[in-house]
């Protein structure tokens, strides 16, 4: 397992085999994924020194439209509660979270069906015109190329689009009611052809997901090169069909972090949300397996829990400001420390 690690850490690539064997390995031998992990955290360390970007996640909405097997927002789950911020709430957000020092904002959201190019054109137009130094990245799901188009030219930069899964069959039984693996990949090339800097990732121990699913998953992001990987493990949100499965393996998320990086040395990597979740030393887990982002939640306080993806989802209390000291010296137990600057992609050292 040692020449495979080593392979990757000097830029070779692996094929489906030996990448399957590497997470295998990797999920039971803790030598073997500490190795793996020690490269992955030198390859961010060259790439980004100590310093964790940090990206305000606002949660537009819990509507959607979509019917995810894993998702609690999924338009089957009569229970979940719905809720869709204003205008005005998500620029009160902005707002705290520049004063904060944020400077890359992030607008998630089921798929709403209110949310029209109209309205997300003039939200992002503003929060444009008040802020002109920020990144704007949105997370709102599948929409036309017309309608890419319109929200990059309104001062969108950046769009995470996770694919979810490389395999078709597992895609299938994972999204029913979906317009299937090929349109979501259809839209990762049209956020590329609209010149966003695009996120694609997946969740590490979904319902019918094997290694040989997360090495697919590898390759995927290794052949579209997104700028963005975010990796999580499933978390079970009891509202939904797969309610009663365990949630995703610690050591086999950390194995796909370590190997996303050492894949892609310059990719903005996130310490998930749902790692720290997990556990509660997840964040810095991701760290130190070669993540370089953070993103501390900048919602209302009272809309969050309404936001609910999956269940108990981590995080510092209901104040940002408490919670970015609360991240700072949760970082420097590490040795690292919040980089307030934007952050952007950066692939002049790849
Ligand atoms: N509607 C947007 C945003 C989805 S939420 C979209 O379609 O892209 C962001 C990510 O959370 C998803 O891409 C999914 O990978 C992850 N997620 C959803 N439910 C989850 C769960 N139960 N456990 C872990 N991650 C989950």
């Amino acid at each position: 397992m040692r020449e495979l690690v080593e392979q990757l850490a000097s830029g070779h690539r692996l094929d489906k085999k030996s990448l399957s064997a590497l997470l295998t390995a990797c999920a039971t031998d803790s030598h073997v994924l500490q190795l793996l992990r020690d490269n992955a955290v030198r390859t961010a360390r060259q790439q980004f020194g100590l310093g964790i970007f940090i990206r305000g996640l606002i949660e537009l909405s819990s509507y959607c439209r979509c019917d995810c097997m894993y998702c609690g927002l999924r338009r089957s789950n009569r229970t979940a509660e719905r809720y869709r911020l204003t205008t005005e709430e998500v620029m009160a957000c902005c707002k705290e979270g520049y004063n904060l020092g944020f400077r890359t904002f992030v607008l998630q959201g089921g798929e709403d069906g209110t949310h029209s190019d109209e309205w997300l054109v003039e939200l992002i137009s503003h929060i444009r015109s008040l802020y002109s130094d920020v990144a704007i990245t949105l997370s709102l799901g599948e929409r036309s190329e017309e309608s890419y188009i319109k929200l990059k030219r309104a001062g969108a930069n950046r769009y995470l689009l996770r694919h979810e899964a490389a395999n078709e069959e597992l895609y299938a039984s994972l999204h029913p009611s979906s317009r299937g693996l090929q349109h979501r990949l259809a839209c990762v090339e049209a956020l590329k052809r609209a010149e966003y800097q695009v996120g694609m990732g997946m969740m590490i121990g979904v319902k019918g997901q094997t290694i040989e699913h997360i090495a697919e998953d590898l390759l995927l992001i290794e052949k579209y090169r997104p700028e963005m990987v975010g990796i999580g493990p499933f978390l079970p949100h009891h509202a939904t069909p797969l309610g009663g499965e365990p949630a995703g393996d610690l050591n086999l998320t950390l194995a796909a972090v370590a190997i996303a990086r050492l894949i892609l040395p310059s990719a903005l990597i996130p310490a998930t949300t749902a790692l720290a979740t997990l556990t509660p030393r997840g964040r810095l887990e991701g760290i130190l397996s070669g993540a370089n982002v953070v993103m501390p939640n900048l919602s209302p306080s009272d809309v969050r829990a309404k936001y609910a993806i999956y269940e108990n989802k981590a995080s510092w209390g209901k104040e940002a400001a408490e919670g970015l000291k609360a991240l700072e010296s949760e970082l420097q137990t590490i040795g690292y420390h919040i980089d307030f600057s934007r952050g952007d992609f950066n692939n002049l050292k790849q």
